[in-house]
């Protein structure tokens, strides 16, 4: 029923029974149920609206660089975001929540454009960096986004801008309330300054990453910062750097950095987070809690 009503919504871009794996950042990720991808923001509005009509849950997918899926992979849809377009008018840009926040940010460090040199490196999409107001090295979305705009289920197409996006660490109104209202594109307010400098900032980044951060598939960091502490230091204190379940690891360079090696599963990946959460309470008392989201069908394979 559902099935068919999806096939005549989406008669070209549906997928059905979709692998996830080679959409995400681990390599990791069951099947989606039903997988449609689009191409731009209209089509983005568009396929949200026709979802909500049908009544059919979704969940939406940028590069998956903050989620684990499950083995099992996903019932229902996954919409899949190509919305790639980007336009830069003097101080400001404005994307499509699927265009890269990293290949965006080196452009503006290319013009001498600053506010996002801290993004150089961020993996994800501007609406993955707008639901969960991603920041590194003292920088964040919030900071230099004018609006986001979005298609929210209760009132259509709106402007929202930072406040009413209510942005905290690593949070958005958006991220507490999933299935609600998608990001279909952004504008970033930058101010000029010379390439130079934004060069150079850019660079002392990406030079702090290389050093202190693994390279391969990982989800970048697992675990939030409990206020004060760095949960990469509570997990090294627990005795856990390079502990391994199949090719899964908790890396030996960061440890709150979990690599996949080759062909790990989400529930080795997902042995290692319990594993974590149980042995620094145990160690210094600490609840870490997941920054990463986990989607899908947990509840039967984790
Ligand atoms: C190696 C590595 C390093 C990282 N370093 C950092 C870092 O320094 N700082 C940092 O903050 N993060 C970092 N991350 C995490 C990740 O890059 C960010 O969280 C990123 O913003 C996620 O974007 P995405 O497109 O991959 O989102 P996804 O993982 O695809 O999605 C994340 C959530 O947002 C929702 N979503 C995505 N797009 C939309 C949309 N258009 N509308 C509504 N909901 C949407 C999804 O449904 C999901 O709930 C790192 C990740 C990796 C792999």
């Amino acid at each position: 029923m559902v099935r068919d009503q999806l096939r005549r919504a989406f008669p070209e871009n549906l997928q059905e029974n979709a692998q996830l794996a080679q959409y995400t950042a681990t390599r990791i990720g069951g099947p989606a149920e039903f997988l449609l991808t689009v191409h731009s923001a209209g089509e983005l509005e568009g396929a949200a609206e026709r979802l909500w009509e049908l009544d059919c849950e979704f969940r939406l997918l940028g590069s998956g660089s903050n989620v684990l899926v499950a083995d099992k992979g996903i019932s229902g849809v996954v919409v899949l975001n190509q919305a790639k377009e980007v336009k830069f008018e003097e101080q400001r840009v404005w994307a499509e929540s699927g265009a890269s926040i990293g290949s965006i940010a080196r452009r503006a460090v290319e013009k001498g454009l600053s506010g996002l040199e801290w993004a150089a490196t961020v993996p994800g999409t501007i609406g993955g960096a707008i639901v969960g107001n991603a920041g590194a090295h003292g920088g964040d979305t919030a900071s230099t986004l004018a609006h986001a705009e979005v298609i929210y289920r209760q009132e259509g197409r709106a402007r929202w801008d930072v406040e009413r996006l209510e942005f905290g660490y690593r949070t958005s109104w958006l991220k507490r309330n999933p299935g609600e209202a998608v990001v279909l594109a952004g504008r970033f307010v930058l101010s000029q300054t010379d390439p130079a400098e934004t060069r150079a900032t850019m660079e002392d980044y990406v030079d702090y990453r290389r050093q202190t951060q693994p390279t391969g598939a990982s989800i970048g960091s697992m675990f939030r910062n409990p206020p004060g502490e760095h949960a990469g230091r509570l997990i090294e204190a627990a005795g856990l750097k390079g502990e391994r379940r199949g090719e899964a690891e908790i890396s030996p360079k960061h440890a709150n950095f979990f690599v996949n090696h080759g062909g790990a599963s989400a529930s080795q990946v997902h042995a290692l987070i319990k594993l974590a959460q149980r042995r620094v309470a145990e160690k210094s008392g600490v609840a870490l809690e997941l920054e990463i989201e986990l989607l899908g069908d947990w509840e039967v394979n984790a």
